[in-house]
């Protein structure tokens, strides 16, 4: 078996000639999507819960909020007492925290803090800044509307109501409502396990000095942190070395994971054996080339009931198809939606001019100084040069169809998602 004889049956007869990255994202969450099955579940403290999905519907314990809760500082009264020049006379004060009994009585006010209960009887907290203290008396200068600086019981949640479904991921205010409702243990989703398995005769590991014509295998490292990122488990495997057996006793140990992330081996050089390992392991392929530069050679399949990605091995390559292909397969893994991309829409503060035909992620530092984003792309060595990818903040999409950008443009970036 060569690899000449496989990309011929890949590349040429089978599979259309090049995908659009939207298009080969598409493949990747049908593709995915079909197999998501129930996914295996562990309880977590909520303290230890970040990032995970939810595999539980979580219920109020209680109304929400549990009282009529002020939310300034000021004087609880009846509106209709509180009129501009009247007084009323302050007969005590509410705490946050405080029961509360007695309702407010006709002619009086009381001192009420943010978050005390509103007494029955009064309608209205008045800010302490609208009013001036006279002895026991307060003054009212404003016309106070009935409601106003209240929040009513039960406005925010009913009493059971569901309040965080399955399938949602738990950011910091999730973890937060979790946690104002008692729900201190929660089912989640076990991380996808996603091997990564690097290639290339020329990878040493990262602690080895490299021969004068050998690199450190970074991209194992920066994979291991953007499946993190996606809300994955990496499993290491090391590197195989660009020989059939190797690569297939790696991938087959790859394969026992929830998805396989090779990088390098997948271009069209004499030694790339990835695509060809893989098919003859039973893969089927959606894809083995996008229209984008970095990353064109991307590869992605199905082996074995397993999605496998094989990136391209260039460092910036490997991390822009893992953000584009790779990250929704992780978020479909975990019994979640594949998450949108993160682009937004950006004013063009230098013009660019790159090959058409392909969609080009260009490092780019997008800066917030007025009301519109600014984006320029920034000088770089092509996809090996992971330096430069350091000090951008997010890519600068070049559409297919465009050979010149201009400046003022309004333009897509993709943002990092770690540093922004
Ligand atoms: P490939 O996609 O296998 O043709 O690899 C392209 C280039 O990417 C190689 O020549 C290396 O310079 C670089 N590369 C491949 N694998 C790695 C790796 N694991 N870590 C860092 N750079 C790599
Ligand atoms: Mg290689």
């Amino acid at each position: 078996m060569t690899r000449d004889l496989w990309r011929g049956s890949i590349g040429c007869h089978t599979l259309p000639e090049m995908l659009t990255f939207q298009e080969a994202r598409g493949k990747v969450i049908e593709q995915v999507g079909k197999r998501k099955g129930p996914r295996t579940t562990t309880v977590v403290s909520v303290w230890d819960a970040l990032g995970l999905v939810l595999a539980q519907e979580v219920r109020t314990d209680r109304e929400y909020p549990p009282f009529d809760r002020s939310t300034r500082d000021g004087y609880a009264v009846r509106s209709s007492e509180a009129a501009p020049g009247a007084h009323l006379k302050c007969v005590g004060e509410i705490k946050a925290g405080d029961t509360v009994r007695e309702a407010l009585t006709a002619g009086t006010c009381l001192q009420i803090m943010t978050g005390a209960a509103v007494p029955a009887n009064a309608d209205a907290v008045v800010m302490i800044e609208q009013t001036s203290h006279e002895g026991d008396f307060v003054r009212f200068e404003r016309p106070a509307q009935p409601g106003q600086n209240i929040v009513p019981r039960g406005s925010e949640a009913a009493s059971a109501q569901t309040i965080l479904t399955r399938g949602m991921r738990l950011g910091y205010a999730e973890l937060a409502l979790a946690a104002q409702v008692g729900a201190v243990h929660l089912e989640c989703a076990q991380r996808p396990r996603v091997a990564i398995l690097s290639t290339g005769d020329e990878v040493v590991l990262i602690d080895k000095t490299p021969g004068p014509f050998q690199i450190r295998n970074s991209n194992s490292v920066s994979l291991a942190a953007q499946v993190r990122i996606a809300g994955g488990e990496p499993v290491v495997l090391g590197n195989a070395a660009d020989r059939i057996e190797d690569l297939g006793e790696k991938i087959e140990r790859g394969l026992r994971e929830d998805a396989l992330v090779l990088s390098g081996g997948v271009s069209m050089g004499k030694y790339d054996l990835v695509e060809s390992v893989l098919k003859a392991m039973g893969a089927e392929f959606f894809f083995d080339a996008v229209a984008i530069r970095p990353g064109k050679p991307a590869v992605f399949g199905m082996c074995q009931g397993k999605p496998v990605f094989g990136l391209p091995g260039n460092p910036v390559s490997t991390m822009v198809t893992f953000e584009l292909f790779v990250a929704p397969a992780i978020d479909l893994l975990s019994g979640a939606d594949a998450r949108a991309l993160p682009l937004v829409e950006a004013r063009l503060a230098e013009a660019t001019k790159e090959k058409p035909g392909l969609t080009h992620f260009l490092p780019a530092r997008v800066e917030w100084h007025g009301t519109v984003p600014e984006v320029k792309a920034l000088r770089w060595q092509g996809s090996g040069d992971i330096a430069a990818l350091t000090k951008a903040n997010c890519f600068l999409l070049v559409p297919a169809d465009k050979e010149k950008m201009e400046i003022g443009e309004s333009v897509s970036v993709l943002l990092r998602k770690d540093v922004v």
